[in-house]
C-alpha cells in the first residue's frame, strides 16, 4: 500500500469512530504504520473529524517529527509512535475516550472477561495501564508495558481513555469498537447482579478458534 492510499485509508478509518459512537468532537485518533518504512500516517490535531482529508494527514517518523504534511500532527503522537517503536508487530494505533471503556479506566478497574466475544477479541481481561501525563514517553510506556505479552489489544489508561493495537489500523478500530461494547454490555450486567466467570479453558478455546477460524478464509 501506498503512502497516499494510507492517508485515505486512516482519513475514512476516523469516520468509523463517529459511526460508533466512540468519539465526542476531535478527542479520538486512529494512525497506521507504513508498511517497510520506519514512518507513519497520524491524523492532524483539533481537526474536526468531517473535515478529515487524505490530504490532512501527517506523516512522521517513528520519534513523532513531522516528515510530511502542513497540519500538526494529533497531540498524542508521541503515545502512537512510542508503540510502533517498541511493537515491531503493530501497523495500527487507536485511541478514544468512548464512554463505558473509558468509566472502567476511571475506576481503574480491568473488564473482567465474561463474555464469549471478550474470550474471542481479548482473550481474557481487557487491562488498566497506569496514570500517565501527556507529552513525552509516559502514554506509550504505559501501553507498551501493559500490552506485551498480554493477549488484549486494547489497553485502558487510567483516569484517561482507551487505547488499542492492531497489524493494521482497521484491525486497531475494530479493537476499539469491540471494547467499548463489551464495556458497556459487562457495566449493565454489572447492574444487574455479578457476571458469571468463564473457566480460563474455554477463554482459551474460544480465544483460539476465533482468532484462527474464525470469518472468511
Ligand atoms: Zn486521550
Amino acid at each position: 500500500m501506498s503512502h497516499d492510499e494510507l492517508r485515505r485509508t486512516v482519513a475514512d478509518l476516523h469516520a468509523e469512530l463517529v459511526h460508533y459512537g466512540l468519539v465526542a468532537w476531535t478527542a479520538g485518533n486512529v494512525s497506521a504504520r507504513v508498511p517497510g518504512a520506519d514512518l507513519i500516517v497520524i491524523k492532524p490535531s483539533g481537526v474536526s473529524y468531517g473535515d478529515l482529508t487524505p490530504q490532512s494527514m501527517v506523516v512522521c517518523d517513528l520519534d513523532g517529527d513531522v516528515v510530511e504534511g502542513d497540519l500538526t500532527p494529533s497531540s498524542d503522537t508521541a503515545a502512537h509512535a512510542f508503540v510502533y517503536r517498541a511493537m515491531p508487530e503493530v501497523g495500527g494505533v487507536v485511541h478514544t475516550h468512548s464512554t463505558y471503556a473509558t468509566a472502567w479506566a476511571a475506576r481503574g478497574e480491568p473488564i473482567p472477561c465474561v463474555l464469549t466475544a471478550m474470550a474471542d477479541e481479548f482473550g481474557g481481561e481487557i487491562p488498566i495501564g497506569p496514570f500517565a501525563l501527556i507529552g513525552g514517553d509516559d502514554i506509550g510506556k504505559g501501553i507498551v508495558q501493559t500490552l506485551t505479552g498480554h493477549r488484549s489489544p486494547a489497553v485502558l489508561m487510567r483516569n484517561h481513555g482507551v487505547f488499542t493495537i492492531g497489524r493494521d489500523a482497521r484491525a486497531a478500530v475494530k479493537a476499539a469498537v469491540m471494547c467499548e461494547d463489551v464495556a458497556r454490555t459487562v457495566h449493565v450486567a454489572r447492574t444487574l447482579g455479578e457476571p458469571l466467570p468463564i473457566a480460563t479453558k474455554d477463554v482459551d478455546a474460544l480465544y483460539r478458534r476465533y482468532q484462527n477460524d474464525y470469518g472468511q478464509r
